[in-house]
């Protein structure tokens, strides 16, 4: 009886059509680097699933991570027997030790039709079994607990504990995608969804330095730490805003400064879509949440970019997106106080219906194509890999001992 590691991919990654096997072979890469340095050594690989075989110690780490990794769906830890039921009444035994609960059932998948019993008939018989032990009685829907038993063509796998994957797609079949990144709750879980669907995220954060302290540069920076481990390796580009603003905050009206410095972070984002090859931008926005985001104003700070701007979290209220926020991590970094560029002169009462033709009329003042160069000149690049440090000593390879039939749901 050996303890193993069972990784479900993603359903929607089945629905792809002839590029299926490039996301299937893209998930699996994500799924191994995501194990990185805990040495599990894969043991069998099905079309939407995968087995390793990982050292007992190493459990608490791979959970922990599998919880964060792109593309899977959910992952179980999972005794593997003899395919008889002898050898299953033996595992459920030992699983069994130190377990209480009231109702239970047995699910039974058999991937080899050649076993001698029905899927039905095994179950009727563990659920004997079970009931005989633990006292506890079968109930089909809703029970407490369910034991799920796989038939394999040389073997038996029981499921031990099972727990959720984010689900999503793994980084970077859908392309890559620029990020605005401010240091507030939005925008890394903008970032997030973004590379859930699988886009690469590059990540820009424009800070106030040396106008002001460097602590938003801090807070992004650490934001960006925490967002790596989604996508495995990510970029963060850290670009000084503040001679855009002392230049706007001179030449254009007052109501106008947030727009302004918005539409120059797309401008200045956008040259960075270009260097990385990205398609497209995306930022947190909420459609009404604060005065910079009145679809009036999100309507006149669009238009300076040409790329499309995503906007995954524009139906969100507050609530839902903090909520996401603590799920992924990084709410706790974005609400430590900070000094971001925004709040630099930025007036009482900004303008909410920002007209096309005041704004084009100030930029008109503005030296764009300066601005954009210099504030790419002295911007700063840090990159991130995730997972880092290696936790446990590797150990050589072992060839796969198992390569049989389909296994899914
Ligand atoms: P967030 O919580 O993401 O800061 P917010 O509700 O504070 O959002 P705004 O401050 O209006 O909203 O910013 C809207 C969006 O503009 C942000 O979600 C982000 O994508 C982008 N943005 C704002 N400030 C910066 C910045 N300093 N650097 C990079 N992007 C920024
Ligand atoms: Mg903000």
């Amino acid at each position: 009886m050996e303890t193993l590691l069972l990784v479900n991919l993603f359903h929607e990654l089945a629905l792809k059509g002839g590029n299926r096997p490039f996301f299937l072979k893209r998930a699996k890469a994500h799924v191994k680097r995501a194990l990185k340095g805990l040495r599990a050594q894969l043991e069998a690989a099905w079309p939407m699933a995968l087995l390793f075989h990982l050292p007992e110690e190493a459990w608490p780490e791979a959970k922990e991570r599998l919880q964060d990794t792109l593309g899977v769906e959910g992952f179980a830890r999972v005794l593997r027997t003899p395919p008889d039921l002898k050898a299953l009444e033996a595992a459920l035994e030992r699983v069994l030790e130190g377990e209480r609960f009231l109702s239970f059932r047995i699910t039974a998948k058999r991937s080899d039709k050649t076993f001698p019993l029905t899927s039905p008939e095994l179950e009727r018989l563990l659920g004997a079994f079970v009931k005989e032990r633990t006292g506890a009685r079968v109930q089909l829907k809703g029970a407490e607990r369910e034991f799920v038993v796989r038939i394999l063509p040389h073997a038996a796998l029981l499921e031990v504990e099972r727990h959720p994957g984010p689900g999503g797609l793994p980084p970077g079949v859908s392309g890559k995608v620029v990020a605005l990144l401010s240091g507030g709750i939005d925008s890394p879980v903008a970032a997030y969804r973004l590379m859930r669907r699988g886009a690469e995220v590059v990540l820009v954060h424009f800070h106030p330095f040396p106008l002001l302290s460097g602590q938003s540069r801090e807070k992004a920076k650490a934001i960006a730490e925490r967002l790596a481990r989604f996508q495995h390796r990510l970029t963060l580009h850290l670009v000084p805003f503040s001679e855009v603003q002392r230049e706007i905050i001179l030449k254009a009206p007052k109501a106008y400064r947030v727009v302004l410095y918005r539409r120059y972070m797309l401008r200045i984002a956008e040259a960075i879509a270009k260097e990385e090859g990205a398609l497209a931008l995306c930022t947190g926005d909420s459609l009404g949440q604060v005065a910079s985001q009145t679809l009036e104003n999100l309507h006149v700070v669009n238009q300076a970019a040409t790329l499309p701007v995503f906007r995954p979290l524009i139906g969100f209220d507050k609530v839902e997106i903090k909520a996401q926020a603590e799920r992924i991590g990084t709410y706790p970094i974005s609400i430590l106080p900070d000094e971001e560029c925004c709040i630099l002169f930025a007036p009482k009462h900004p303008v909410t219906r920002a007209q096309l033709s005041v704004v084009l009329e100030a930029e008109s003042r503005l030296d764009a194509e300066a601005l954009i160069a210099l504030a790419l000149e002295d911007r700063e690049v840090v990159r991130y890999t995730w997972p880092g440090q290696k936790t446990l000593p590797e150990a050589s390879e072992r060839p796969p001992i198992m390569g049989h039939g389909p296994l899914n749901g």
